[in-house]
């Protein structure tokens, strides 16, 4: 398959299966990464296994300048992007009295202003080929709220917002916008919380068990090859947890 698909973040976890689903459709896969390299280069070795081309970027999403170069990169290689993943995310977690502002800052830098800086410069390119797809992944915690999690909550919140928005004023140019909102799935960002915390999770999942990332790499799938009259939406993929 002729296409070209950007996800960031994706060294490990969900951004990696993402990579591997869409490497498996034969497409172009620019791999994202910010600081663990031989992770990505794990990713862009299996996403090449299953028939995929890929290639590696290293860049910070929060960076206004590097995001552009990441699209810009993959337009010079391969001459369009046909697909955005905005995957990257990290968590700074704890209490609103003790939430640094730094902790802050770093969440919303990269979870929701990574969103903006890159699909700013993916929408130049997908206006003038008139088509697109720009899947944003979000979180149930941006719809429920979670303590511990203000700084998280609100950018996730914000994607959503931002997905809509954007879904919008695209539209026109046959651009699609969604955002996919998981919720548990296992990853390296929820094996750092404590078993207790995990089983008390559970409890809430109707599915009743954590997702995997292949769960929500099939949904971006659909979304990013099949889907062609859905723009604007937002698909939990949560195991029934926030119903
Ligand atoms: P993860 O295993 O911690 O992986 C995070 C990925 O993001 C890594 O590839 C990391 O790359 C990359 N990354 C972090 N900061 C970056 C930056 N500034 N620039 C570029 N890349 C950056 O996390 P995950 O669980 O797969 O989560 C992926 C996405 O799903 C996140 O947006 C997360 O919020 C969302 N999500 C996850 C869950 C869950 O339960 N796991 C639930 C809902 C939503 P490096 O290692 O190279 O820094």
């Amino acid at each position: 398959m002729d296409k070209t698909c950007v996800i960031t973040g994706a060294s490990r976890g969900i951004g990696r299966q993402i990579a591997l689903v869409l490497g498996e459709q034969g497409m172009n896969v620019v791999i994202n990464y910010r600081g663990s390299r031989e992770q990505a280069e794990e990713t862009a070795a299996e996403v090449e296994n299953r028939g995929g081309r890929a290639m590696l970027i290293q860049g910070d999403v929060a960076d206004f300048q590097e995001s552009e170069q990441l699209v810009k990169a993959c337009v010079d290689k391969f001459g369009r992007i046909d697909i955005l993943i905005n995957n990257a995310g990290i968590t700074r977690d704890s209490l609103i009295m003790r939430m640094k502002e730094e902790d802050w800052d770093k969440v919303i830098s990269t979870n929701l202003k990574g969103a903006f800086n890159c699909s700013r410069a993916a929408v130049r390119f997908m206006m003038k080929q008139k088509e697109g797809r720009i899947i944003n992944i979000a979180s149930v915690v941006g719809l429920m709220g979670n303590p511990g999690q203000a700084n998280y909550a609100a950018a996730k919140a914000g994607i959503i917002g931002f997905t809509k928005a954007l879904a919008k004023e695209t539209a026109s140019r046959g651009i699609l916008v969604n955002a996919v909102a998981p919720g548990y799935i296992q990853t390296e960002m929820t094996d750092a919380l404590p078993d207790e915390t995990k089983e008390k999770i559970l409890k809430h999942i109707p599915l009743g068990r954590l997702g995997q990332p292949s769960d929500v790499a099939e949904v971006v799938r659909f979304l990013s090859l099949e889907a062609n009259y859905i723009t604007g939406q937002v698909l939990v993929v949560d195991g029934g947890l926030a119903m």
